[in-house]
């Protein structure tokens, strides 16, 4: 029996892992979950989950009637409120769905307190990699990932010698956009980035998918989990995302972990602690594994992947300052402040202009995320005004 803690339950991937939560009560009790502001999900989550003592919100307000409501849970609220939950609860196994840099703290404190990390705040990883490691190697956390190219790199690594993996193909749709030329894109809407040909999420990451800065994300999430030299890591072009992702061979053989776009089964990868059966299907070419399209990945098309290198190769901070950069231009295109190409510009000026520290902590990241985010809310004042 695992006693979960699941932040984000009201989005994408917090609301698939209820699903999985609710199949299989033998193995799971949900004691403690956070949501934002869909608190009119809460009602629900509690009548599904008798055996929840904790709850966080993102807002005071939601968390005063709350608590007045059901005065026999443990109430919290915002960020101080995510980090108070992890340390008072008794899970075992925290589920970290939140989006953004909001899912910092929450997978620091968790492995902190040793639990099982399940993680699909690939952000965590792209600004705090390192200082994540250092808290598996020094501690009794574990991290299982929730994002389908990772679990499948993860199932097709367990089956293999390390040795003999050539390259890891790290598969990508190409988003909402990916059937537009760059000239097509000065003029796009939040609307239209927002509708995924082949998956349903939340906005930040389809958001992130279009520019394809969710794929740059990737590469570096594959880095931290999985330590393979990057310059053997490649994105390949894909796009139906049946093929979660391809192990090239030394000799020739490709490996891929193939299924319908669903993240019910990489939650359950990540939920069952990897105890879950799966087969291998070699192919001698990717035509094999069925009428699916591949296609070589044009960094010029698509130049927010290479941002994201850039900044891992700048070292220290400049991943947090890729991230909180990249998460203030989405978010500033989605309230219509920017226009859809901006977002690239934005992250790369503040690359260029923030000051790097090397070997951040933990507050040095907090500190860059809030520098970098009122850098950019200025320069997108600026641009409007000018
Ligand atoms: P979402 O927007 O649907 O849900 C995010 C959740 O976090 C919600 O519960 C929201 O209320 C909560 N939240 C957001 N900001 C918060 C804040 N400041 N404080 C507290 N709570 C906050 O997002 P999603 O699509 O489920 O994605 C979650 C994470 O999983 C992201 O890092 C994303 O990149 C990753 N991921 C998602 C998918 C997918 O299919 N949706 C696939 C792979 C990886
Ligand atoms: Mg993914």
């Amino acid at each position: 029996m695992r006693k979960v803690l699941l932040l984000g339950a009201s989005g994408s991937i917090g609301s698939q892992t209820l699903d999985i939560l609710l199949s299989d009560k033998a193995h799971f009790d949900l004691v403690g979950f956070s949501l934002g502001k869909r608190i009119e999900r809460v009602p629900d989550i509690l009548s599904s989950f008798p055996s929840v003592k904790d709850v966080c919100v993102q807002r005071e307000e939601d968390y005063l009637s709350l608590k007045a409501k059901y005065p026999h849970l443990n109430w919290y609220f915002g960020d101080e409120g995510l980090k108070g939950i992890i340390d008072a609860s008794d899970a075992d196994m925290v589920v970290n769905a939140l989006v953004g840099f909001s899912g910092m703290v929450p997978s620091v404190e968790s492995l902190r307190h040793n639990k099982v990390l399940c993680l699909a705040n690939k952000e965590s990883l792209v600004v705090g990699g390192a200082l994540i490691r250092s808290l598996l190697k020094e501690g009794k956390g574990k991290l299982y990932p929730i994002d389908s190219e990772h679990v499948a790199i993860a199932k097709l690594l367990s089956r293999v010698n390390r040795d003999e993996v050539d390259k890891i193909l790290i598969t990508a749709s190409g988003g909402s956009f990916r059937d537009k030329s760059r000239e097509e894109l000065k003029e796009v809407t939040p609307a239209m980035a927002l509708a995924h040909p082949t998956w349903s999420m939340g906005a930040k990451i389809t958001i992130d998918s279009a520019t394809m800065m969710n794929k740059g994300f990737e590469v570096l999430e594959a880095k931290w989990l999985f330590d393979f030299p990057l310059e053997r890591t490649e994105i390949l072009m894909h796009r139906e995302s049946h093929v979660h992702s391809v192990l090239l061979m030394k000799d020739g053989t490709y490996l891929a972990d193939v299924s319908v776009p669903d993240m019910h089964g990489p939650i359950a990868y990540a939920l069952y602690e990897t105890s879950v059966d799966f087969n291998l299907y070699p192919a001698k070419k990717l035509e094999d594994l069925g009428p699916y399209h591949f296609g070589k990945f044009d960094s010029e098309r698509y130049p927010a992947p290479g941002l994201a290198m850039k900044a891992f190769n700048m070292g220290g901070n400049a991943t947090a300052v890729l991230n909180a950069a990249n998460e203030e231009a989405v978010y500033s295109f989605l309230d219509g402040k920017i226009p859809f190409l901006a977002i690239e510009d934005v992250v790369r000026k503040a690359l260029d202009d923030i000051i790097i520290t090397p070997s951040p902590n933990l507050d040095d990241l907090i500190m860059t995320d809030k520098q970098t985010r009122e850098y950019v809310r200025r320069y997108v004042e600026e641009r409007r005004s000018a």
